[in-house]
């Protein structure tokens, strides 16, 4: 079983994502979480990474396409995959289409989620994040405030607040995921892959995809 999520900035694909992953055995390849790791390195590649993720814009589709076949054409011993950022424009959904062919494998569901501008934005900027276990709390949430300051709950690594969880660089994620992001939805709608999921509160949202996946 492969999915695939589309959402803007902080609907909620990364932590639906981690909840999936263990239930169904599936690997999460989040091409976000790819990238960071990308840009830590000191060549001019990794600095055009970084850059580009700091302005919020989208990373060239050449660079991403090699990170991801790496990874797709990779053994696995999961049951498939989810792709959390992944495909952002239709130029990466046809190349995918095309990569999934050749390795004989395709994509069941299309998990569509939003959130109406201000909330995400509230998300974004009082999110910080757990780079061990991917784990999510917002400083500016009460109710999703972790319970020591600057510490995950879950496996006690230091939290970190990403470099382009700021106002400014939200605006443009926003924009580009307008832009490039949402004519996915017809794509994915025309080949009846397409599942729109409402709902703000993240356990209801997981309760929704469950039961769209084991019915
Ligand atoms: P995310 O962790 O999914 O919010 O992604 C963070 C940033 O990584 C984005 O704002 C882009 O700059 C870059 N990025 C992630 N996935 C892609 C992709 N599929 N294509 C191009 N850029 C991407």
């Amino acid at each position: 079983m492969n999915i695939i999520f589309i959402a803007p900035p902080a609907a909620g694909k990364g932590t639906q994502s981690i909840k999936i992953k263990n239930n169904y055995n599936l690997e999460h390849i989040s091409t976000g979480d790819l990238l960071r790791i990308a840009a830590e390195d000191n060549t001019p590649l990794g600095k055009k990474i970084k850059s580009m993720m700091e302005k919020g814009v989208l990373v060239n589709d050449e660079i991403i396409i090699e990170l991801l076949e790496k990874k797709l054409s990779s053994e696995s011993n999961y049951q498939g995959f989810i792709l959390d950022g992944y495909p952002r424009n239709i130029k990466q959904a046809d190349y995918l289409e095309a990569l999934l062919n050749k390795l004989n494998k395709k994509i069941n569901y299309v998990f569509y989620l939003n959130a109406d501008y201000e909330t995400l934005k509230q998300r974004i900027v009082g999110r910080v994040v757990c780079p061990a276990c991917g784990a999510t709390y917002n400083l500016l949430v009460k109710e999703y405030n972790p319970i020591k300051e600057d510490v995950c709950d879950k496996c006690h690594h230091s939290l970190i607040k990403r470099s382009d969880d700021n106002e400014n660089t939200f605006k443009n994620r926003y924009d580009s995921y307008l832009t490039n992001s949402l004519p996915l939805i017809e794509y994915y709608k025309n080949k009846n892959i397409l599942y729109e999921i409402k709902g703000n509160n993240a356990n209801e949202v997981y309760e929704r995809i469950t039961n769209i996946i084991d019915n």
